[in-house]
């Protein structure tokens, strides 16, 4: 039925109606654009001060941060890094960011130096906003390029504080005027292949992406003013950002923000301020579908629990839809370069729909996704699994400075391809099968296998290797090494281990080191890595 005859091509729309998106308007503009309905209610709340700011102060808070960067010589255009945890100054200072017509690259803090400089470099940061104890992870990038640290908690020496932007005066705010087309947002990942690059999203893109989840008559994600929002998925990571965050504050709900994840904690805190929403990720779900004393706590309140970023098992699913009865349970299903949800559970929605259990949504409205064969490019009908695309105005803008790889993802016609298989079945829920991109999930972080591997090749004492996701029950999936060492090498595994554990944050660091002979490579050099996966699936032995 959803055929479309003029290309001849297999479309997938939403089972919603397409609604009127003001994605002319720059993204704080569109979130606060019905601030007068919900100016006095709580906007955010800082779980673990207790601390609640409403809207009016959020709003005006981000308003003086504009014209604190602006004095401090940000300009229009120019970037500055949010090196933090959750907390209510990330907020502050995205949307002040948003609102001088600046961009904000958002990393996590756990980050070793030389990740953080590679992006900071990379993004032409100017400011790094962090806290305290990571300040030292930048200090000498900073030092060396003139760029300016700027701390959240305190100012140890050579650092700003935050109070320098929280203090200046809004009337002194730049005017700035603001293309729909400019950047605002700009995450990392790697996408389908190679090294992370930064994802640039635009004002348009944003707005679009948060109405297609929760404007109009029955939106998918039916968040209401009255509604607690826990935020316990780091807001650097664009599914906390968009879904939460900028979701959050466009229908002025509470965002109750927690600083790190803690399963005692995250009960209280939902017992305490009734939580209403809980966004998570399968191993947040699967620490709760564990947790012996969970009926120690009323949890009554909850009514959406969503999982995303990675895959959610059908198992997982059941056992907390059954300890969790008056709650709805979906998943989403998003990806950085798509803005990022492509798909969304419609249990969410005013009016809900039956959904399937294993199920990560049905397409978002005003926009279109295509299952295609990854072979020939053509696309495939209900039923059959393929390469998951999709089109429409939330997707990334293109890769900053990277236009051959923006080419390889995004394809003449618009069309983004995302590198997960998938298909769709016969009542529009689209299932999640497998990945076709080399992109390796612990936890919903992402870990990169091109990045460990040029990593492992520039050891002396190995003359080849590749990484590849194996398994895991409480990570999804964890980076594994196969290795060769060079001539006469007696390197082990735990020297590689150590070796790149110096190196990368926690969730890059390798699981296990299998030494090989030879790596499957394809006559382009290529890594075939869907054979190292199956010999993994196989029970391989060192
Ligand atoms: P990121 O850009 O870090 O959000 O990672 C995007 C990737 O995470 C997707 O391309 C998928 O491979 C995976 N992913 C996200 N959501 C889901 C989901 N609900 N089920 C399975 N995989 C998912």
């Amino acid at each position: 039925t959803k055929q479309d005859t003029v290309s001849q091509e297999f479309i997938f729309r939403s089972k919603l109606p397409d609604i009127y998106i003001p994605n002319h308007l720059p993204l704080h503009s569109y979130c606060f654009e019905n601030i007068s309905e919900f100016q006095d209610r709580p906007c955010l709340i800082d779980g673990s001060t207790g601390r609640i700011y409403t809207y009016s102060e959020v709003e005006l808070t981000s308003r003086r941060v504009a014209s604190g960067l602006n004095k401090l010589g940000i300009e229009q255009g120019q970037v500055i890094m949010l090196l933090l945890h959750n907390s209510p100054e990330f907020v502050h200072a995205f949307l002040g960011a948003s609102f001088c017509g600046a961009m904000s690259t958002t990393a996590n803090p756990f980050c070793t130096p030389p990740e953080i400089a590679k992006q900071a470099a990379a993004s032409k940061a100017r400011l790094i906003i962090t806290q305290a104890e990571f300040a030292p992870k930048v200090k000498d990038f900073a030092e060396e390029n003139g760029v300016k640290v700027m701390c959240i908690d305190s100012a140890p020496e050579g650092c700003l504080h935050f109070s320098e932007l929280t203090q200046a005066d809004e009337a002194e705010m730049p005017s700035v005027k603001i293309d729909p087309n400019d950047v605002v947002a700009l995450p990392y990942s790697s996408g389908t292949t190679g090294l992370p690059k930064g994802v640039m999203l635009t004002h348009k893109g944003l707005v679009t992406s948060v109405a297609q989840q929760v404007d109009g008559e029955n939106p998918n994600l039916y968040f209401r003013k009255e509604d607690v929002i826990l935020c316990v998925l780091p807001l650097f990571h664009i599914y906390s950002l968009n879904s939460i965050m900028l979701c959050g504050l466009r229908v002025g709900a509470a965002i109750l923000i927690m600083q790190k994840f803690e399963i005692v904690k995250l009960m209280e805190l939902v017992q305490r301020y009734k939580v209403t929403i809980a966004p998570f990720v399968p191993p947040i779900v699967l620490a709760m579908s564990k947790y012996a004393d969970m009926d120690k706590y009323d949890l009554s309140s909850i009514r959406t629990v969503m999982s995303g970023a990675a895959p959610m098992g059908k198992e997982l699913e059941d056992s907390v839809r059954a300890k969790l009865p008056n709650a709805k349970l979906g998943q989403g299903y998003g990806m950085t370069e798509a803005g990022p949800v492509l798909a969304m559970c419609l249990a969410f929605a005013k009016e809900p729909f039956e959904i399937k259990s294993g199920a990560c949504g049905t397409v978002v409205r005003n926009a279109e996704m295509k299952i295609v064969n990854p072979d020939t490019g053509a696309s495939l009908p209900r039923n059959q699994p393929g390469e998951i695309c999709i089109r429409g105005n939330q997707i990334m803008k293109g890769y900053l400075n990277d236009p051959e790889a923006t080419e390889r993802t995004i394809d003449k016609d618009g069309w983004l391809h995302t590198g997960d298989i998938g298909y769709i079945d016969d009542d529009d829920e689209l299932f999640i099968v497998d990945r076709l991109k080399e992109l390796i999930k612990y936890k919903g972080f992402q870990v990169a296998p091109a990045e460990l591997e040029a990593m492992l090749i520039a050891h002396p004492s190995i003359s080849d290797a590749a990484v590849v996701p194996m398994k895991d029950e409480a990570a999804g999936e964890v980076p594994v090494a196969f290795v060769i060492r060079s001539n006469g090498s007696k390197i082990t595994e735990d020297d590689i281990k150590q070796y790149i554990s110096k190196q990368v944050v926690f969730y890059k660091r390798i699981n296990r080191v299998f030494f090989t002979e030879a790596i499957p490579k394809a006559p382009s050099g290529k890594i075939l890595r869907k054979y190292l996966r199956a010999k993994l699936a196989s029970g391989v032995s060192a």
